[in-house]
C-alpha cells in the first residue's frame, strides 16, 4: 500500500528544499525538477496548483550546475531515505 502525501506535508518540504536553495540556479536545476516530480507522484491527490508555481518554465531547465552540495539533490536523497525509513502516513 502506497503512503501518500498530504497536501500540508507536501508543501513543507516544497518550502523546505526553497528555503535550502539559496541559488535561483538550483530552482531550475534538473535536481529540483526530478524532486518536485517525484513529490507529484507522491501526493495524495492531484495538487497541479500547488506544484504549477513552484515548476520552472522548460527554455529555463538546466542539468546540475554542479553545486556541492546541490540543495534540492539532497532534499530528495534524505526525502527517499526517510520514505524508506517511516510510513509518511505516520508522521
Ligand atoms: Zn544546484
Ligand atoms: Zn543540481
Amino acid at each position: 500500500m502506497p503512503s501518500k502525501l498530504s497536501i500540508d506535508q507536501t508543501h513543507k518540504l516544497l518550502d523546505e528544499v526553497l528555503a535550502s536553495s539559496p541559488l535561483e540556479e538550483c530552482h531550475t536545476c534538473e535536481c529540483f525538477l526530478g524532486y518536485l516530480t517525484r513529490l507529484e507522484l507522491d501526493a495524495e491527490q492531484d495538487l497541479q496548483a500547488l506544484f504549477s508555481p513552484y515548476k520552472p518554465d522548460k527554455a529555463f531547465i538546466h542539468s546540475c550546475l554542479g553545486c556541492d552540495p546541490c540543495p534540492p539533490a539532497d532534499a530528495f536523497a534524505s526525502y527517499l531515505k526517510a520514505k524508506n525509513l517511516i510510513d509518511p502516513a505516520s508522521l
